[in-house]
């Protein structure tokens, strides 16, 4: 066991296994550098195969013989509250360390990272306190009762991605350790140390040992735990491409998976839009994270005879950012993740201008600052079939495409392979929720995009398979037993 803080270093040389930050047999390590300078400040263990054993042994060890299953789900609950009070008591920490590592703003960060995961806590700590797990029927071919239960699936693998690290981790750890599951969790690369936070605060916590293990990696740590024989369940947020090689494996195995994928999100103006709301929402709606949101609203539809007003909307929101560092509180939007994700994003305007759209704002990257920043974009002109319109950008990029009538506008919105989130704007409430409910999507906004932890979330089609939040996340970490008792 090394030293407790380890966790905070910024160059760790452990995972976090059976309770303790064990030395990681890693040669290799990851760098991390901070996208507001371009500067390399961090570094953690490229995981092993062999670092996943032992985090796998030690989650394993305490599902099978730990009695952290065999605790009822109101014990469960206490724990959770445990975590959530710790984490906030390193809040500021974790709150830092998460701007650095991908610039989210001051505010945002604690926000994102901090409130918004012990709320994630909480919200499943009163779920688990509340349900019942057992409940008995009237069985239907013979004279007596079946009892259906939820009994935890076992050791559940959480692969996460780095755009909200730490509330996409709480989305699948609270619903997990509410089941019953012990997990490893595995987080991009990009947030391998606010990782390690979260498990320092699972010690602070005193978790049972081996209940919540973290190992640090690239893919290839990834791959190892999603196809090791010691799990039995994976929950992976990312990307489309990685989350169908994920399922494939596990179709392999007939292992138990849940896939929140990527988005192409459609904010769908109808007519009588109320569009000062609009204009209100679209800062959020697109911009958020400077668009690295799986539920960006990339694209705005709009009615034709509306283009015009609606471009001057949407160059009056994209221009109202304020870019510079991250930790500046009068910063609005941060950079990019990568200099690799913003030449892919500059790539996608360039083409779609080359075919004939017009930049109505922004369109380059900001040269006047250091690191990966990218201007907020809007990019009009723009057919539903381009590519710009088609595929995920992950960037601060708008596109307006313009529709004839409702029935062109729905079409537009479920033209491509996702179908994760959608917003409907129109002042007549029950005409957009007619709209909202013929979108081909998991979510849709009236007026708005909001998640609410409280409702499932999750999409169709390339936007993935299964769900989190809401009290059903907690059914995706168990499988479903019918007791039989004929009389
Ligand atoms: P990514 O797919 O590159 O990586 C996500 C995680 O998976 C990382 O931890 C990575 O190391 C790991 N990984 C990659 N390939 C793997 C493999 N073959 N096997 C096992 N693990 C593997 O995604 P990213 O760039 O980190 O995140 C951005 C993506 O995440 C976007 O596409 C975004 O839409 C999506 N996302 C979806 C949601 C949602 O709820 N639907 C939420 C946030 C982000």
């Amino acid at each position: 066991m090394l030293a407790e803080d380890t966790a905070t270093e910024l160059h760790p040389t452990t995972l976090f296994a059976n309770g303790e930050f064990v030395r990681s047999e890693a040669t290799s390590r990851l760098t991390l550098t901070d996208p507001a300078t371009g500067v390399a400040f961090a570094s953690a263990p490229d995981g092993t195969p062999r670092d996943v054993d032992l985090a796998v042994a030690a989650a394993r060890a305490a599902f099978d013989d730990g009695g952290w299953p065999q605790s009822s789900r109101s014990e469960r609950a206490g724990w959770l509250r445990a975590l959530a009070d710790a984490l906030q008591a390193r809040g500021a920490d974790v709150a830092r360390l998460v701007t650095r590592e991908v610039g989210h703003p001051r505010d945002f960060s604690y926000e994102k990272n901090v409130v918004r995961p012990a709320e994630i806590l909480r919200y499943y700590a009163d779920v688990a306190a509340g349900s019942e797990t057992d409940v008995p029927r009237a069985a239907t071919s013979w004279q007596g009762t079946t009892t259906v239960g939820h009994r935890p699936l076992g050791v559940a693998g959480l692969i996460v991605p780095w755009n909200y690290p730490q509330s996409l981790t709480m989305a699948k750890l609270a619903p997990a350790l509410a089941a019953g599951c012990t997990v490893v969790i595995k987080p991009a690369p990009q947030t391998s140390i606010d990782a390690l936070l979260l498990a320092q605060a699972s010690r602070d916590a005193k978790l049972p040992r081996g209940v919540i293990n973290v190992v640090t990696g690239g893919a290839a740590t990834g791959v190892a735990l999603v196809s090791h024989p010691g799990v039995d369940k994976i929950s992976f947020t990312g990307s489309t491409a990685a989350g169908r090689r994920i399922g494939e494996v596990c179709g392999r195995l007939l292992r138990s998976v849940t896939l929140e994928l990527g988005g192409k999100s459609a904010a769908v103006v109808l007519a009588d839009a109320d569009l000062d709301r609009l204009a209100a929402e679209l800062p959020r709606l697109a911009f958020a994270n400077a668009g690295q949101t799986c539920h960006a609203h990339s694209r705005l539809v709009v009615p034709r005879a509306l283009v015009p007003q609606i471009e001057e909307i949407a160059e009056s929101v994209a221009s109202s950012f304020i870019l510079g560092d991250p930790f500046d509180p009068t910063t609005t939007m941060g950079p990019l993740v990568s200099a690799e994700q913003r030449e892919r994003v500059h790539g996608q305007v360039r083409t779609a201008a080359e075919e004939g759209a017009r930049i109505v704002a922004g369109g380059s990257p900001a040269s006047d600052l250091p690191g990966f920043f990218y201007q907020p974009t809007v990019v009009s002109g723009v057919a539903a079939e381009q590519s710009i319109a088609q595929e995920e950008l992950f960037g601060p990029v708008l596109s307006v495409i313009a529709y004839d009538d409702e029935s062109d506008a729905v079409r537009i919105a479920d033209s491509t392979p996702y179908g994760l989130a959608g917003t409907v704007f129109s002042r007549d409430p029950e005409h957009a929720a007619t709209i909202a409910r013929s979108l081909r999507t998991g979510a849709v906004g009236l007026n708005g995009f909001r998640p609410d932890i409280g409702a499932p979330f999750g999409g169709v089609g390339h936007s993935g398979i299964g769900r989190e939040y809401g009290p059903e996340s907690i059914d995706e970490y168990c499988f479903t037993q019918s007791v039989y008792a004929p009389r």
